[in-house]
């Protein structure tokens, strides 16, 4: 089976130190198992989301030469999927319409004396799994008990095994939102099946969807990708370096020592001798840059792929 990797920005700022380790790590690991890599632009959130940074981005790629084999998918220009993906999901009788605003669910949490926070989000009491009680319906929730307890299980290529109880831990969480918006979560998991996609690679702050994430493949009858999560870079604060806490614009006019910052955060050794130290005066600068991408693909495989290596011995 062919390896399709992806490498999934949300368009609203450009690429920044922290993005593009998602980005070469997701490149490597296609490229050393002789696959394919996909970008795929994540702009379902539309109001945060630009043309312009959309642009910016892939001429940042392009100046890296991490070169998608396929034109960009965008998953604003999806939304037939997602929809169809719903209408299953609410055929099945896995997905309820929810009316209640953020305060009514602070309200029934406070009163049942629960107010379980997780990442400043509520978990959903699960109020309208009992109807609306002839309130409109606002957003539309997947019912994470309606096929038992899911308690999923999963290996991380880096982190190892993991597991979440997604009904005790998230709740039943959105997959269209009240203004019309569809979540990540189903956007995600409607993509990497409609692309084929077999192995993602990504940041560590993405770890926590995987297990909703796996809990929509089995309702939809999708495969599950194998998942590496790649370490987050920090900023100063020590939160995860992101365009909203001020990251700087990636700098891609020293390609390879851009890169190299990114190699490093993922533990793979410099390029030798010339390729770093040519950088600056190189008259062929493509050359140096090929070079290297082709040296951490190596250096790649070796830590990330063992198994390939051994069957090629
Ligand atoms: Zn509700």
């Amino acid at each position: 089976m062919t390896v399709i990797g992806r490498f999934a920005p949300s368009p609203t700022g450009p690429l920044h130190a922290g993005s593009l380790v998602a980005a070469l790590a997701s490149w490597l690991d296609a490229r050393a198992r002789r696959g394919r890599w996909l970008v795929r632009i994540e702009d379902v959130d539309t109001p945060r989301c630009s043309a312009q940074a959309e642009a910016q981005i892939l001429q940042q790629l392009a100046a890296l030469a991490l070169q998608p084999d396929e034109p960009p998918e965008r998953q604003s220009s999806r939304s037939a999927l997602y929809e169809a993906a719903l209408q299953r999901l609410t055929d099945a009788g896995l997905v309820y319409p929810c009316a209640c605003t953020r305060k009514e669910i602070e309200g029934a949490l406070r009163a049942a004396g629960v107010l379980h926070e997780r990442h400043g989000e509520r978990v959903y009491p699960g109020t309208c799994r009992a109807g609306l009680q002839g309130r409109p319906a606002r957003a539309w929730r997947f019912h994470t008990e309606a096929r038992g307890t899911p308690a999923i299980e999963w290996q991380d290529r880096r982190l190892g095994a993991q597991q979440q109880d997604v009904a005790r831990e998230v709740g039943d969480f959105v997959l269209q939102r009240a203004d019309g918006l569809w979540a990540y979560q189903l956007a995600v998991v409607v993509d990497d099946a409609a692309q084929g996609v077999t192995d993602v690679v990504r940041g560590e702050d993405l770890a926590d969807n995987t297990a909703r994430q796996i809990l929509l493949q089995r309702a939809l009858g999708l495969p599950t990708p194998t998942y590496l999560h790649t370490p987050l870079v920090l900023a100063a604060d020590g939160q995860k370096l992101s365009k909203q806490n001020g990251a700087a614009a990636l700098d891609t006019s020293q390609p390879v020592a851009a890169l190299a910052q990114a190699a490093r955060h993922l533990g793979l050794p410099d390029p030798p001798g010339s390729a770093l130290a040519v950088r600056a005066s190189a008259s062929t600068p493509g050359a140096s840059l090929s070079d290297a991408l082709i040296w951490w693909t190596a250096a790649w495989e070796d830590r990330w792929c063992p198994t390939r290596r051994s069957t090629l011995a």
